[in-house]
């Protein structure tokens, strides 16, 4: 994969060149770099995690410099495994300096190689996120040079996040009968799997043990475990906590789905009426029903696979999540709660315990995916429901890291039929909007030209269930 870009610091070409060969700074700036000593004159050992998702990978990297033209240009090769597994990281990189009136210009490029667990993501994903590093890097390095500081008032290097334990007695408790339980009977927690009945205990459990991980209905956990893709040294199911299972109309007449709610039941649920229709349909789009029978909503959540079904169907519906933690219970909007590629809010010893859906309206809904094959995740796809407001809200999944949405543009019912025109308008509007990625299902542009159809398309299952 070529990656290349620039970036412009408010100092001087020389005092650029100091910094770019310092290897303390370069570790200070290069997000998840751990480590880095020198070796010799041209070469450096660094410790760099790198991860997507739930997961992590820790490259040992061996940095060599093959050419330095001080002030100008640096050359280099950098290669590296990880541990004792298969992964694989290789790179050429070329680093070079331009005096600008105001300041130095620094461009790069490399020609990179990731193998192995990272790989599964394929190129398109680990180009995103590549792409999100250099630009972490620019933003550390612009600080650094700003503060003329040393590493270590570097700020903005890495998101450890803090977990302050304020879970509650009874959660503490069980955490701690569980790591005197392991203690006294000498029993290793390598891949032990806790039954927690409380959100609290799980909250506890989870908090107080790094390497543990919430297990659902294991559908891609225990799929991710089998493959060698996660190190994981404590599953907590959520199978047997209290109060996150099913569907139920809360007084307000909002719709409470618990995290560990099954596809199948989400998809066959005659609570989910009117508008809120499309959130069945996604869920009986899943998979097989083998997997709809095993998945679940909390799972599929925090998963974040932008391919999912639900996403595009929550979103148009307005859903929240409701997560609880150490530092006890929030709730975000759908369109907040993904954050990047893979990736969502969630801190650590976090859970989503329910999606929240506004209350139900006499409206429709249509939900439309295009896959591979019957079963496969969606290459691309489109949601559509009806507000109380009479607005018509639409969303793309498949097509960037969360669904797209265009608020501002959405149609009112009142009018009736809708025009070409119209739809081909808003539908060339989230075309401009969608930011794919090539995969193994799919190249970026596929999926761009997939858009204006799935939106026509969407927009006849809804005229068909509107009756007109
Ligand atoms: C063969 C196959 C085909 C599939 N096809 C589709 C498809 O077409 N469309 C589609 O949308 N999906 C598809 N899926 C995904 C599937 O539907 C599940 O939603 C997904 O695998 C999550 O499964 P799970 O709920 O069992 O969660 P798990 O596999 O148990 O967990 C998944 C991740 O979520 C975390 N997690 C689980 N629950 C919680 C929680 N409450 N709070 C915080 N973290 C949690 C886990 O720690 C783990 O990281 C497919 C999966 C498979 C295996």
């Amino acid at each position: 994969m070529h990656l290349n870009g620039n970036f412009k610091v408010n100092a001087s070409r020389q005092q650029v060149w100091q910094r770019i060969t310092n290897p303390g700074l370069m570790a200070a700036c290069i997000p998840g770099c751990e480590s880095i000593e020198q070796i010799d004159a041209a070469t450096y050992q660094a410790v760099v995690a790198v991860g997507v998702g739930v997961v992590k990978a820790k490259f040992n990297l061996l940095v060599e410099v093959v050419e330095e033209n001080p002030p100008f240009e640096v050359l280099s090769k950098t290669s590296g495994l990880e541990g004792g597994r298969t992964s694989t990281l290789t790179a050429e990189n070329r680093v070079w300096l331009t005096e600008l009136d105001d300041g130095t210009r620094v461009d790069y490029e490399s020609e990179v190689s990731i193998t192995g667990r990272l790989g599964k993501f394929g190129l398109g994903i680990m180009r995103k996120h590549v792409e999100k590093m250099s630009a972490k890097f620019a933003v550390n390095f612009q600080s650094g040079i700003l503060e003329q500081g040393s590493p270590a008032e570097f700020s903005a290097i890495d998101e450890k996040v803090e977990s302050e334990n304020l879970a509650t007695t009874s959660g503490q408790a069980y955490a701690q009968k569980i790591e005197e339980d392991s203690t006294n009977t000498s029993v290793s927690t390598q891949n032990a799997l806790l039954w927690p009945k409380t959100v609290d205990e799980a909250v506890a459990v989870l908090s107080n043990t790094s390497g543990s991980q919430p297990l659902a209905g294991g559908a891609t956990l225990i799929a991710m475990r089998n493959a060698g893709l996660i190190d994981v040294k404590q599953y907590v199911s959520l199978e047997r906590v209290d109060g996150i299972q099913g569907i139920t109309i809360q007084p307000d007449g909002s719709i409470r789905i618990g995290a560990m709610t099954r596809h199948r039941d989400t998809a066959a649920c005659e609570n989910l009426t009117g508008n809120l229709v499309v959130l069945r349909q996604a869920a009986g789009s899943i998979a097989s029903m083998p997997v709809r029978n095993m998945g679940t909503m909390g799972g599929s959540l925090a998963n974040a696979d932008p391919a999912a079904d639900y996403l595009a169907a929550l979103t148009c519906v307005d859903a929240s999540v409701e997560i609880v933690g150490p530092s006890g219970t929030r709730s975000i909007g759908i369109n907040e709660f993904i954050t990047d590629w893979y990736e969502t809010v969630l801190g650590h010893g976090e859970i989503i315990t329910a999606v929240i859906l506004p209350p139900s309206c006499d409206g429709y809904s249509s939900y439309r995916k295009v896959a591979r094959v019957s079963g496969d995740y969606a290459v691309a796809s489109c949601a559509i429901s009806t507000s109380a407001e009479k607005t018509i809200r639409i969303a793309i999944g498949g097509c960037g890291p969360s669904p797209i949405r265009l608020k501002h543009a959405e149609f009112s019912l009142g009018r009736g039929n809708f025009s070409d025109n119209e739809i081909d308008s808003y539908s060339g509007q989230l075309t401009r909007l969608a930011d794919p990625v090539d995969d193994v299902r799919g190249s970026a542009e596929y999926r761009r030209n997939l858009i204006p159809q799935l939106v026509r398309d969407a927009f006849a299952g809804l005229e068909k269930n509107r009756g007109i």
